[in-house]
């Protein structure tokens, strides 16, 4: 009997952290077509995107209402080059 036996038994599965399902030892997302959580130790992309949705929405908030003042479509118009539109 191998002594790395009770470690490869171990990672015959790979349960998934958010719906509990169990994937294949080399599932790189989880098989649930409703979940498809990234089950490696990095976060997914969109799993990164999604956890900083906040500062993302919060950036476009300023944005909007700095270009949503009334000097700044003066000042917009104002730097227009003539000839452009
Ligand atoms: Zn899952």
């Amino acid at each position: 009997m191998n002594k790395n036996d009770g470690e490869l038994a171990a990672v015959e599965t790979i349960e998934c952290p958010v719906c509990k399902g169990e994937n294949p030892p080399d599932a790189v997302f989880c098989g649930n077509p409703e979940c498809r959580k990234a089950l490696g130790e990095f976060k997914y992309v969109i799993e990164e995107v999604a956890a900083n949705t906040s500062r993302i929405e919060r950036l476009a908030d300023t944005v909007t209402s700095f270009t949503g003042q009334p000097h700044f479509v003066t000042a917009h118009l104002a730097c227009s080059p003539p000839g452009c539109s």
